[in-house]
């Protein structure tokens, strides 16, 4: 983890936008067979959008709200979700989105 990456941090009150996501998501794990709903099922980790990035890449530090590269020289924002109680959510945001989404450097 570079200096420019803040720890990764846990949303607790997601915007609405972070809320349509996670709703995505949720259908997109029904349409795959999965449970996110089943606490005695598996932990299922998903990222927010799109797929997991390889750590390390260009896409590793896009944000996922809006798809802007955070350079080296800037803050990124990993965080986690839990959408349900079977399935977090993983993806990092720039500086202003990460804000609105109450996460700090
Ligand atoms: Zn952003």
């Amino acid at each position: 983890m570079s200096a420019t990456t803040t720890p990764a941090a846990v949303v607790t009150e997601p915007t609405a936008w972070l809320r349509g996501t996670a709703g995505a998501q949720l259908r997109r794990a029904a349409r795959l067979g999965l449970d996110p709903h089943d606490a005695a099922g598996p932990m299922i980790v998903a990222p927010l959008v799109g797929r997991m990035s390889i750590p390390g890449s260009r896409e590793d530090r896009t944000c996922d709200r809006c798809g802007r590269y955070c350079g080296p020289a800037e803050l990124f924002h990993p965080l986690a979700y839990r959408a349900a109680v079977a399935l977090v959510l993983i993806g990092g945001l720039c500086t202003e989105h990460a804000a609105a989404e109450g996460v700090r450097a």
